[in-house]
C-alpha cells in the first residue's frame, strides 16, 4: 500500500520464528482482503492492544525474495526518497512474484541431457546434423533453458526429436553458478590492443576491483569507452563475479548486445520494458542464483539481486531515463553509486557528456576520472552554424541547409535530420486574428497529424477534428504553423524525389519490430535521408551518415528550465556522435537565429568539457544544483484553488525552518493544466542536504494530516530532474 508506515502481525502457531526472515513474502489479512506483505521484522512488542493484531495467514517463501543486501538497499531508498516503503518493495519485485505463488512454482522446466545422450556417439547422428550440433552442445552444457536453446538457434523441432529419442529430458534447472574458466575462449572475440588513455583507465579500475571505486570515463562516442568496460568486465568475470551494465531506455540495441555476446561466451541476460513477465522473472532468478554472468538492463535493473556482484557499469550516465519520473521517483544512477558503496565494488560511469552532478563529483575528487580524448577513427567533426535570421524557411529548412543536404547526398552519403517534434505541425492558427487551437484539457496547443487527418494533444492524447474556421473571428484562413517530422518528410520527398527517406519517431515506430527494421535498412550503404526525434540520439551507430542537420536549437537556449542548456549540449553532442563513425568525417550543421550565443559558441569551439565546466561555475554563482539540493512538491486537482492552497499550507509548515531552507512557490507548473488537472509546485532548496531530509521527515506526518492532502493528488520528488 502506498502508505508511509508498517503493519504489525503475529505469527500463527504453525510458523516458527526462525523460519521467518526480513525480505520474505507472507500472505496477510488486510481490511476485508488478503494481500502479499514483505516481512520487516520480527519485533518483540508493540505499544498498543495486542489482542487487535491479526495473524499472518501463510508464509510464501522459504528464502527471502529480497536478500540482505537488496533489503538494505530498498530500505535506504525508501528513506532517501521519502517514498512509501510498500511501493518501493513492489517496484523491486518482478510482477510474477506479486502474487501468492512460490518461486519454485514459477521456475520453468529446462532441458537436461540424459545418460543415453551422454553415451551416444555423435558420429551416429551424421544424418541428422541439427541434432548432432544440439547434442554436442548439451554434452558440454548439461542443462539449457528455453531462452538458451533459442539463443543457440536450436529449432523446436530438433528439441522435440531429441526428447523423443530420450537424448534429453525436461527437469527443473539446478542453477549452477557460472564458471568463467569453463567457457570456450577460442570462439570469443579477442580484446583489442588498448591505446595509452584506455590502458590507464583499464589498469586503474582493474587494480581496485575489491573496493568502492567510483570512476568517470569521459570520452566522445567512438573514443573507445565500451572497450574499456569490456576489459574491466573480463577481469571481474575471471574472478567469477557478476556484472551489471545499466543502459538508457532505448540504449539496449541488438548491436550492443551482440558486442557483449561476441566477447564473452558466458551467460548474458537482459532486462528492459519490452520483456514479458516470464522473461523478466528469468533474468531476476538467474542473476540471483549466479547463473548469469552479466545483466544488461535499463533503469529498474538496479533492483535485481545478484549472487556476487563485482562491478557496475553505467553507460551514458547523464541520460535522463535513469530517473523515474512518476510514483517512486528514484534515480538508478544514484542508487547504483550507493549500491556499489555498500558492496565495496567499483562503478564505472561512461559518457561523452557528463551530467553536472557527476562532473562536480569528479572535479571534487570524489570520483576518479579518466578522459579518452580522441575518436579511434581519428576523424573530427566540422561544425557549420547557419544563421537563419531573415532567411526564408521551407518546412523549417533554410536554403543553405538544403544545399548541405544535397552536397552530402551527391557524395553518396547519408544525411540525418534531427527535429524533436513529431507530427506534421505543432500548432493550428488563424491567419487573420492569431487564434490558436488549444487542447481543452491542457494548457497546450494541438499538434496536427496529417497522416491521420487529426489534431492530437501530445500531453493528454486527446484528439480533435481539424477546424475549418477560426473559433474566434470565424475566418476560414486557418493554417498550420511550425514543423514536425511528418511535414519534414513530406517536403524532403518533394525536394529529393529519388532519395529513400526513413523516419524514426514514436508515430512511425509504434509497431513492434518496426524500429529495428528501419535501423537495419539504414545500416545498408547508399544514399538516404533519416529524419528523427530524440529517439535517434542514442545508442545507434549509423556508419554511413556524414551530415547531421539540427533544425532548431533556439528554444533550449532561452528556456525557463535551468537544466535546458545542459540538456541541449548533451543532445547536440549525442546526435553529432551518430555521424561519421565509418571511414569518413562528419559535418554537423545547425540552424539558429542566434549564431553568436555564447553558450553555443563555447560548445562548438571549445567542446563539451569546457562548456560544462563553465556551466558548473554559472550554477555555483546562481546557487543551483549540484551546489544545493532540491526537492519538489507537486500537487494537482481539477480546480486550481485546491492544489494551490494545499501547497500554501505545506509552505506554512516549512517556513519556520528558513533560512536553513529556501522556499519557492507555490507556483503554477510550467504547463499549468494537463489532462484536465491544474498543477502547482513548491520547490524547497537547501545547501545542506541532510537538513532538507530531516525537516521533511519530521513534517511528512503533519503534511499527511492536512485535510486538503486527501482532496488533491500530491507527490514528492527528491533531486528533481524535470521542473515540469
Ligand atoms: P565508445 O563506447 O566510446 O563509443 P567504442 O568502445 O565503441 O567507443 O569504440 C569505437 C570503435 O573503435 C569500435 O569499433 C571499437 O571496436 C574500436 N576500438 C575501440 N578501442 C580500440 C583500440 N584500442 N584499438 C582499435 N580499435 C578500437
Ligand atoms: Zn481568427
Ligand atoms: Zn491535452
Amino acid at each position: 500500500m502506498p502508505l508511509r508506515r508498517f503493519f504489525d502481525y503475529t505469527l500463527p502457531d504453525d510458523i516458527k520464528i526462525d523460519a521467518i526472515k526480513p525480505g520474505m513474502r507472507v500472505l496477510v489479512p488486510f481490511g476485508t482482503k488478503q494481500r502479499i506483505g514483505i516481512v520487516c521484522g520480527p519485533q518483540e512488542s508493540v505499544d498498543y492492544d495486542q489482542s487487535k493484531i491479526k495473524a499472518i495467514i501463510a508464509l510464501i517463501d522459504t528464502t527471502p525474495v529480497f536478500d540482505d543486501h537488496i533489503y538494505q538497499l530498498l530500505n535506504w531508498a525508501a528513506d532517501y526518497y521519502q517514498h512509501p516503503i510498500g511501493d518501493v518493495y513492489q517496484s523491486a519485485l518482478p510482477t510474477l512474484l506479486r502474487e501468492n505463488r512460490t518461486i519454485d512454482d514459477l521456475i520453468p522446466d529446462c532441458y537436461q541431457i540424459t545418460n543415453k545422450g551422454i553415451d551416444w556417439d555423435l558420429a551416429q547422428l551424421h544424418k541428422a546434423l541439427k541434432q548432432q550440433t544440439a547434442l554436442k552442445l548439451f554434452k558440454t552444457h548439461i542443462q539449457l533453458d528455453k531462452s538458451q536453446v533459442k539463443a543457440h538457434g536450436i529449432a523446436p523441432a530438433t528439441i522435440k526429436a531429441m526428447l523423443d529419442k530420450k537424448f534429453i529430458d525436461t527437469t527443473k534447472p539446478d542453477f549452477k553458478p557460472f564458471d568463467y574458466s569453463e567457457t570456450n575462449k577460442d570462439t570469443a572475440e579477442k580484446p583489442l590492443k588498448l591505446n595509452v588513455e584506455q590502458a590507464i583507465a583499464v589498469t586503474a579500475i582493474n587494480n581496485h576491483l575489491d573496493r568502492f571505486y567510483p570512476t568517470l570515463i569521459e570520452g566522445v562516442t567512438g573514443s573507445g569507452k565500451t572497450e574499456v568496460y569490456l576489459q574491466n568486465i573480463e577481469e571481474v568475470l575471471q574472478k567469477n563475479r557478476q556484472v551489471l551494465v545499466l543502459v538508457p531506455e532505448i540504449g539496449l540495441t541488438p548491436q550492443t548486445l551482440t558486442r557483449f555476446k561476441n566477447r564473452f561466451k558466458t551467460r548474458i541476460d537482459i532486462w528492459h520494458s519490452a520483456l514479458n513477465n516470464t522473461e523478466r522473472f528469468n533474468t531476476w532468478l538467474n542473476a540471483g542464483r549466479g547463473t548469469s554472468a552479466i545483466v544488461i538492463g535499463t533503469r529498474s535493473s538496479i533492483f535485481i539481486p545478484f549472487r556476487d556482484l563485482g562491478l557496475i557499469v553505467i553507460d551514458e550516465e547523464h541520460d535522463s531515463s535513469f530517473k523515474q519520473q512518476d510514483t517512486f521517483r528514484y534515480n538508478a544512477r544514484d542508487m547504483a553509486i550507493y549500491r556499489s558503496r555498500m558492496l565495496d565494488i567499483p562503478i564505472v560511469l561512461g559518457t561523452a557528456t557528463p551530467s553536472l552532478e557527476t562532473l562536480k563529483n569528479a572535479l571534487d575528487k570524489r570520483y576518479h576520472s579518466f578522459t579518452l580524448s580522441g575518436r579511434i577513427s581519428g576523424h573530427q567533426h566540422q561544425y557549420n552554424v547557419i544563421d537563419i535570421k531573415a532567411l526564408h524557411l521551407q518546412s523549417g529548412m533554410s536554403q543553405p541547409m538544403i544545399q548541405r543536404i544535397d552536397a552530402h547526398l551527391k557524395q553518396h552519403n547519408q544525411v540525418m535530420l534531427f527535429l524533436n517534434r513529431r507530427g506534421y505541425a505543432p500548432a493550428i492558427l488563424c491567419h487573420e486574428c492569431g487564434w490558436m487551437c488549444e487542447c481543452k484539457r491542457c494548457s497546450a496547443f494541438y499538434t496536427l497529424h496529417k497522416a491521420n487527418n487529426q489534431l492530437i494533444c501530445h500531453h493528454c492524447g486527446s484528439q480533435s477534428r481539424i477546424p475549418h474556421q477560426c473559433h474566434d473571428c470565424g475566418s476560414t484562413n486557418v493554417q498550420s504553423a511550425g514543423q514536425g517530422t511528418e511535414q519534414l518528410e513530406e517536403r524532403l520527398t518533394e525536394l529529393f524525389p529519388d532519395i529513400t527517406i526513413s523516419r524514426l519517431d514514436r508515430d512511425s515506430t509504434r509497431r513492434k519490430g518496426s524500429f529495428e527494421k528501419t535501423v537495419d535498412e539504414i545500416n545498408q550503404p547508399g544514399r538516404r535521408i533519416i529524419i528523427g526525434t530524440q529517439m535517434i540520439a542514442k545508442g545507434h551507430h549509423f556508419p554511413n551518415v556524414t551530415l547531421v542537420a539540427i533544425l532548431d536549437v533556439d528554444g533550449a537556449l532561452f528556456s525557463g528550465d535551468f537544466r535546458a542548456s545542459e540538456k541541449l549540449a548533451q543532445l547536440l553532442i549525442q546526435v553529432s556522435g551518430r555521424a561519421g563513425r565509418g571511414s569518413q568525417a562528419g559535418e554537423i550543421a545547425l540552424q539558429t537565429h542566434f549564431p553568436g550565443h555564447p553558450l553555443l559558441q563555447d560548445l562548438i569551439n571549445n567542446g563539451y568539457g569546457h562548456f560544462s565546466r563553465y556551466l558548473l561555475k554559472e550554477r555555483n554563482d546562481a546557487i543551483l544544483p549540484p551546489f544545493v539540493s532540491q526537492l519538489m512538491l507537486r500537487s494537482h486537482a481539477p480546480y486550481p484553488a485546491l492544489p494551490r492552497d494545499f501547497l500554501a499550507q505545506v509552505r506554512d509548515l516549512l517556513s519556520p525552518y528558513q533560512p536553513h531552507i529556501e522556499l519557492l512557490g507555490p507556483l503554477p507548473a510550467p504547463m499549468e493544466k494537463k489532462a484536465g488537472n491544474y498543477r502547482y509546485q513548491l520547490l524547497v532548496q537547501s545547501g545542506k542536504k541532510g537538513m532538507l531530509q530531516s525537516i521533511l521527515k519530521l513534517l511528512l506526518p503533519q503534511i499527511e494530516k492536512l485535510k486538503l492532502s486527501h482532496k488533491v493528488r500530491w507527490s514528492l520528488d527528491i533531486d528533481p530532474m524535470d521542473m515540469n
